[in-house]
């Protein structure tokens, strides 16, 4: 449609109408724009595996050119014995909206006669959304959006009702990919991994009946505290990674010592690169470590709880608002320690601090003293 423009400023209903015609034809111009872009790297996944351009005759004489696209009938995977065979059309919903008839290239086999299975890196097989939903199903759901509010964001943008079944099996889809990750081993292990737990409320329906504000009957809800156990680790080369997960209901050394079981497996390990877990004071999870790993690795409460207590012991050492600034000079002094360039300097460091400070916070320097050992990583 053409809009005519005057120079009047647009008020109300027409000042309306025209933003939702720019919005349509804004998505309509995207979505062609998408089309072209999916159907064009489509082909150029059909090149790749046949080794060959469009139009290029296959070299069948040539040695055999192993794929891991299979012919459905009769099995053969060289490639040298497959053609292009046309298009399917497909609709697929994307973020951007609906696509409707995407091309998808066909393959034959020329042995048979019998299409080829493609399977496309880009559009997996059957899928009705594609993969921008997928993520955001799970992306908007694991930051705590209802089922009901991602569906009806949904079926907004792509102008079509979305199940409430429907998101649910989306975002079970991610199951059979957590287990696949926690048996992945890494091709090197990190150089730090951190553990840490942390506490939430899960919010569940009851069997129990009651009624809620509006007098409606409704299931009872009760939260329940869970504790997540998180495997953090960190690269040498910056990168970080959460390793593995699990919720339990408590943080002893047994649910612990399951998690770092698993890293283990999954070579975690000091012969492969592991030189430290940083965890806080808790008990079980020190268990764990010491049974899982041994001696191995260098087992050691953060840096975070170390000064904690050197905190805790200076403020009950140094009260009162008059020694205010002398506390935070300490604490200060105390927190360069961990900056010094390698482990010489820091016990320097320290060896200065102490003499500096013992004599006013006795308990603090000996706290310090006591864990530094166990906190310094060079
Ligand atoms: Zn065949």
């Amino acid at each position: 449609m053409s809009i005519s423009v005057t120079v009047a400023r647009f008020q109300g209903k027409q000042r309306q109408d025209i933003i939702q015609e720019v919005q349509k034809q804004m998505q309509d111009g995207a979505l062609q724009a998408i089309k072209q872009v999916l159907s064009a790297c489509l082909e150029a996944e059909v090149t790749a595996k046949l080794g060959r351009e469009k139009g290029e005759p296959r070299r069948a004489s040539s040695h055999a050119r192993e794929s891991d696209w299979a012919c459905g009938y009769c099995g053969c995977q060289d490639a040298n014995h497959f053609t292009r065979d046309g298009h399917d059309q497909r609709n697929v919903e994307t973020g951007y909206g609906h696509l409707h008839a995407l091309p998808i290239p066909m393959v034959e086999c020329q042995r048979c006669h019998h299409d080829v299975i493609c399977r496309f890196a880009l559009l997996e097989k059957s899928e009705r959304f594609w993969l921008d939903l997928q993520q955001d199903a799970l992306f908007s759901s694991g930051l705590g959006q209802s089922l009901r509010a991602i569906k009806e964001r949904w079926s907004g943008q792509l102008g079509s009702p979305v199940g409430l079944r429907t998101m649910n099996e989306l975002i079970h889809q991610v199951e059979p990919l957590v287990h696949q990750m926690q048996e992945q081993h890494f091709p090197e292990a990190p150089t730090v991994v951190q553990c840490d737990g942390i506490w939430v409320t899960v919010q569940s329906q009851t069997p129990a009946m009651a009624l809620d504000k509006a007098h409606r009957k409704r299931h009872q809800r009760s939260g329940k505290k869970v504790v997540i156990l998180v495997a953090l680790g960190f690269w040498p080369d910056g990168r970080r990674e959460i390793l593995d997960w699990e919720i339990e209901s408590l943080e002893d050394h047994t649910q612990w010592e399951l998690l770092l079981n698993r890293l283990w497996v999954r070579e975690v390990t000091a012969e492969q690169g592991l030189q430290m877990i940083v965890r806080d004071g808790c008990g079980g999870l020190g268990e764990a470590v010491a049974l899982v790993y041994g001696n191995s690795i260098l087992d050691q409460r953060c840096i975070f709880h170390t000064l904690k207590n050197v905190g805790e012991k200076v403020r009950s050492e140094l009260k009162g608002k008059d020694d205010k600034e002398t506390r935070k000079a300490l604490m200060e002094q105390a927190a360069l320690i961990y900056r010094a360039p390698d482990a010489a300097a820091a016990r320097q460091q320290l060896g200065e601090w102490a003499h500096t400070w013992r004599l006013q916070a006795p308990e603090a320097v000996a706290a310090l003293e006591r864990d530094v050992e166990h906190t310094l990583v060079f």
